[in-house]
């Protein structure tokens, strides 16, 4: 029992409203949305019914106000987010290749983000949680390292669960903390991988080598996300499920795999199988792709089933 906590950056994203190569000319551009991938993951889980909670820091300025009335009219946690009147939130603005891939001009170094410390708000969160969600991509901001650890040893001490995505940019890691990362991913009750995270996580080529020295390891389940392909779902048993990705259109790709790992764990935690669990992930993931913005396509249970009701999957 307990709410899931993330601890992370918050920020916004502006995006062009055209395809092309980088920012080298004025565009049209649309924004700001609420992001940021730990604010994308918790309010998912909120969506969902799920206890949230976040700690973060963003700037006393009008990116801030969007993100945290955005969390609390979700059901978002918010007491552990501190404002800073120093830094203001940090942005991102996105630009869409033709090719399918991104541009992105990112403010966040030297924004509140970088405030985020272990304070008596987050001690207490991290105190009453159920569950601990960490991305990989989130520990190369100031203080968050910290907190995680904190966290981790709250969250296990009373008997809770931790879940793990492994989306490291190992450039952006100060000094990196091998140690953290390896027991991040050894004591993951739910390891979220997309693509070749999954190889990189084992350090093999193989994936099914991948899923078996992870296992071993000591994770619980493993959930590869696929993009428009799907999912699979590896169990410590040895078992395996496939999800077929649903038919949509791909507006805008980010979020979708926050969406969708903050879905298959809150299903989980409220007791689902893991093939339904997977099966709601797939639909959320796919769903949250077909609106602009990353936060914009974010469901709870009873628009996912109009959309499972109302869209094809691939076979
Ligand atoms: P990440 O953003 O972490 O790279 P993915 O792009 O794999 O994650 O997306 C996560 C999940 O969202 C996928 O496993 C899939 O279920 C769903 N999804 C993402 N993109 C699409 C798409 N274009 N069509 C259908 N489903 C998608």
């Amino acid at each position: 029992a307990g709410p899931t906590i993330v601890a992370g950056e918050i920020l916004v994203e502006i995006m062009a409203t055209e395809q092309g190569l980088g920012f080298l000319e004025p565009l049209a551009l649309m924004g700001p949305y609420p992001s940021g991938a730990p604010a994308i993951f918790i309010d998912q889980v909120a969506k969902l019914g799920g206890g949230a909670g976040i700690v973060a820091c963003v700037g006393r300025d009008d990116f801030g106000t969007i993100n945290l009335e955005r969390l609390k009219r979700d059901g978002v946690d918010i007491s552990a987010v501190s404002v800073s009147d120093r830094f203001p939130t940090g942005s991102a603005f996105v630009r869409y290749r033709p090719d399918g891939g991104r541009d992105f001009v990112y403010n966040i170094a030297e924004s509140a983000a970088g405030q985020i410390r272990l304070t008596p708000e987050a001690r207490r969160l991290a105190d009453d949680a159920g569950h601990l969600h960490v991305m990989g991509s989130t520990l190369s901001v100031a203080g968050l390292k910290e907190i995680v650890a904190y966290a981790a040893k709250a969250v296990r001490g009373r008997g809770g669960s931790t879940s793990f995505d492994p989306n490291v940019r190992k450039e952006l890691i100060d000094g990196a903390d091998g140690a953290l990362l390896s027991a991040l991913v050894d004591d993951a009750d739910l390891l979220l991988p997309s693509g070749d995270e999954l190889l990189a996580a084992a350090g093999v080529n193989d994936e099914k080598e991948a899923v078996a020295a992870l296992i071993a390891r000591g994770v619980g389940e493993i959930v590869l996300k696929r993009g428009a392909a799907g999912s699979t779902r590896f169990g410590a048993d040895g078992s395996r499920i496939d999800c077929a990705g649903f038919l949509v259109e791909e507006v805008d790709p980010t979020g979708a795999g926050d969406c969708f790992g903050a879905t298959y764990l809150t299903c989980r935690r409220k007791g689902m199988e893991p093939a339904k669990a997977l099966f709601y992930a797939n639909a959320a993931g796919a769903r949250n792709v077909t609106r602009r913005g990353p936060m914009e396509g974010l469901a709870g249970f009873d628009v996912l089933d109009d959309f499972i009701a109302g869209t094809a999957r691939a076979t």
